[in-house]
């Protein structure tokens, strides 16, 4: 029933107030409504309303609505406050400002939104990665060994020099002689060697681990010990296996050969501090630092030094004893 469309010529004027004649028959004006009554200053509310709880002290707690008692009026309500269930007056609770849900969503509804938002923000986190590779991958550098355009991502880059060789061309190249003492730039004018640690670091990153190795077996240990703050062998007794490490690098090792784990630049000194603050090689300890690790082996040196002393103290007890019980058996003797 929509409303009725008031011809221009049947338009009531203000001797019409409450409406006009049309066709012989009598059609109410569309009056505006009634203005509101002024809104009662007390709110009643519902079960399952969020609200703020006045307390005789204290700020405002927020609670929900659990029944509505209309036993009288104002009515009084059963909240839930802080996990705990009480009954208070129409006049301790407020319309939350600060209620935690929007109005109008269920809980439920507001996990879901929540869970969306987080969806969102991986998605944008996983743009913004995406993004960044597309960005780097639209530069391209020439390859002074396949003088093509190769994309700069992924490419080798000299420490020494800055130069730039493409992933296959460096493995080409690296694999072509292993025999050189260095490995030098293939940069036309340039000849600047390359850090061994940084090519085996790179042959490891393109998953030529077996070429890798042979680049390191083809090197004396003196030729690769030049390099000494770069390369590391696995401190397992008679593992051997060589990687590339540096200051600053991960100092959890999980070595792939032998499968021992180790904390290459341990600072919890062993033996409970007394030896000095060392860094050091020393077993793993994932999931703490190395100062907890410090301080785990502090307090079992604490226990060993009780636990000695305690032991002491009862050997003296059983030394106590036995002399006495010597004493005893001489007294017996001469008393009879
Ligand atoms: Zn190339
Ligand atoms: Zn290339
Ligand atoms: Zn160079
Ligand atoms: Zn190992
Ligand atoms: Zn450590």
């Amino acid at each position: 029933m929509g409303l009725p469309v008031i011809p221009e010529a049947a338009h009531a004027g203000p001797s019409h107030p409450s409406g006009y004649e049309l066709d012989g028959e009598w059609h109410p004006r569309n009056l505006p409504p009634p203005p509101r009554p002024p809104a009662a200053i007390a709110v009643l509310f519902a079960k399952g309303d969020v609200v703020l709880y006045h307390s005789a002290q204290g700020a405002p707690i927020p609670a929900e609505v659990l029944v509505v008692h209309n036993d009288d009026m104002p009515p009084y309500y059963t909240i839930r406050c802080e996990g705990v269930e009480k009954q208070v007056e129409q006049h301790r609770l407020a319309l939350s400002l600060a209620d935690p849900y929007l109005p109008g969503r269920s809980r439920s509804e507001e996990a879901r939104i929540s869970e969306a938002d987080a969806l969102y923000a991986r998605k944008l986190e996983e743009d913004e990665r995406t993004e960044r590779r597309r960005r780097e991958s639209m530069y391209t550098f020439k390859c002074c060994i396949c003088q093509e355009r190769c994309p700069v991502e992924g490419s080798f880059t000299a420490q020494s020099c800055d130069h730039r060789i493409c992933s296959e061309c460096f493995v080409g190249f690296v694999n072509a002689d292993l025999s050189q003492e260095h490995v030098r730039c293939p940069h036309e004018g340039c000849g600047q060697p390359f850090e061994a640690a940084a090519i085996f670091d790179a042959l490891v990153r393109y998953g030529q681990r077996d070429l890798a190795a042979r680049f390191a077996d083809a090197r004396t240990e003196e030729a690769l010990m030049a390099d000494r703050s770069n390369f590391r062998r696995c401190p397992h007794p008679g593992c051997n296996y060589l990687f590339a490490w540096r200051e600053g690098d991960r100092k959890h090792f999980d070595c792939p050969k032998c499968e021992h784990a180790f904390c290459l630049a341990c600072t919890a000194a062993e033996g409970g501090g007394s030896g000095g603050e060392g860094v050091r090689v020393s077993p793993a300890h994932p999931g703490r630092t190395c100062a907890q690790r410090a301080d785990e082996l502090r307090r079992d040196a604490d226990e060993r030094r009780r636990f000695d002393e305690w032991q002491q103290n009862n050997s003296r007890a059983d030394e106590l004893f036995a002399e006495y019980v010597a004493n005893d058996q001489d007294t017996r003797a001469a008393a009879q």
